[in-house]
């Protein structure tokens, strides 16, 4: 690389992120070949359009990678129809939502932001709040889904879009039951609310086939796809019902995109090679015994966390340490573990504080953590919140030592 100062950055930050403990559950380590397509020289391609229908010429190598990375995405989620362009999961929720309610200031009933939703959900910095009416549900006194409460914000809300999918939600989410009480909803009261689902964070779950699929039951299903599906920074959209097609399509291009990063299409087809293959599910797999062996031991060391059923869980560190979310945030990252600071249900501190830590295991898992790594990471976090001193560094970094190097990481794939 000529540019020495950038080169030397990129070195310095695949150090940090080799001799870190990385425990911030959006992130992951996308294997070697994602990366290396990722900087091919089809960054310097323009292909506007769709494959087959493009605005420039020598689009036919691009059409070739598009369609395998939509016929792959549509064989690893079992749907009719995917979209791979959006930029980001951002891009490709502003595109449902235009496919779900055109040029219409549309009611959007999505889950309370404290309680783990994005900020594409409504919050008052996302266009998401200026461009649509959105309104909020919130989780029972369990911090959980709960169908009752649902049943009746559709009812006083009478929204066009229910939107399920979310950033901090420990638990399993049961889209066939949000699906039937959508439907219920709908027939009661001859209304015509339309089912979206962010599945963003749990993308890697639902292809490794470990939870509820919500394609099988949403109208329109967006996703990042390098949270736990493991690919390149990317967004995604998903459907079943061709009356859709056109409106998806039109909305990410020309609606809100211009040309396609034909580069990222292709680390996202072999992302998905790799999350087809039966590995991917061993992975995962590990990803949610990790999880759940960390909290289980610091639940044993006497702290306060929401419990996990899947690849995250949010611990209480105002109730178990004294400390809120950005304190014990710099704390661990003061001794080599990052994670982030999140509000916990019924969070009294202001989100630039709260009162809860966010952890996932998808990027550790990726490297090789086991169970056994997971309840010493739970241990040593305990400590450095406990005690609260910088003292655990080198104990952070000897648990890494063993771990796979990310620059390293290639993942089996299913034959192309
Ligand atoms: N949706 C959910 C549920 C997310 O958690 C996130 C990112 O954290 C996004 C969408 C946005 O993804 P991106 O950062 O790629 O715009």
């Amino acid at each position: 690389m000529l540019d020495k100062r950038i080169e030397f950055l990129i070195e310095e930050e695949a150090k940090r992120q080799n001799e870190g403990i990385e425990l911030i559950a959006s992130e992951n380590y996308p294997s070697k070949s994602v990366r290396e397509a990722q900087g091919s020289i089809l960054t310097a391609k323009y292909a506007e359009g769709y494959p087959g229908k493009r605005y420039y010429g020598g689009c036919e190598i691009v059409d070739a990678i598009e369609n395998l990375a939509i016929e792959r995405a549509k064989k690893l989620f079992n749907v009719q129809f995917a979209n791979v362009q959006p930029h980001s999961g951002s891009q490709a929720n502003f595109a449902a939502y235009r496919a779900l309610m055109g040029d219409k200031h549309g009611k959007i009933l999505a889950l309370t932001l404290n309680d783990g939703g994005h900020l594409t959900h409504g919050s008052p910095v996302s266009f998401s709040s200026h461009l649509y009416d959105v309104v909020f549900y919130p989780l029972d006194e369990n911090a959980h889904l709960n169908p009752a409460i649902i049943r009746r914000a559709l009812e006083e809300e009478k929204p066009d879009v229910f939107l399920a999918g979310y950033s901090a939600y420990p638990y399993a989410i049961d889209f066939a039951l949000l699906r039937a009480l959508i439907d219920e909803y709908n027939l009661k009261n001859h209304q015509h609310c339309l089912f979206m689902v962010d599945m963003a964070h749990i993308a890697g779950i639902v292809a490794a086939g470990l939870c509820s699929n919500p394609c099988q039951y949403a109208d329109i299903v967006t996703s990042t796809t390098h949270k736990t599906l493991r690919g390149p920074r990317g967004g995604l959209i998903l459907w079943n019902n061709p009356d859709f097609t056109k409106a998806v399509n039109s909305a990410v291009f020309p609606y809100s995109q211009g040309g396609p990063l034909e580069h990222v299409i292709a680390a996202k087809a072999i992302a998905f090679a790799e999350a087809l293959h039966p590995s991917f599910h061993q992975y995962i797999e590990q990803v949610l015994k990790n999880t759940k062996a960390c909290s289980d031991e610091l639940i044993k060391l006497g702290a306060v966390t929401s419990g996990t059923e899947n690849h995250l869980f949010l611990l209480n560190v105002l109730e178990t340490y004294g400390l809120n979310g950005k304190e014990a945030q710099n704390l661990l990252e003061s001794n080599g573990i990052t994670a982030n600071k999140n509000a916990i249900h019924n969070d009294q501190l202001p989100p630039n504080k709260s009162s809860g830590l966010r952890i996932g295991f998808a990027a550790v898992t990726s490297r090789g953590a086991d169970e056994n790594d997971a309840r010493k990471i739970a241990q040593l976090a305990h400590k450095i919140l406990k005690t609260r001193t910088v003292d655990y560094r080198e104990e952070a970094r000897d648990l890494t030592r063993k771990w796979d190097d990310v620059l390293e990481l290639e993942y089996p794939l299913i034959e192309a």
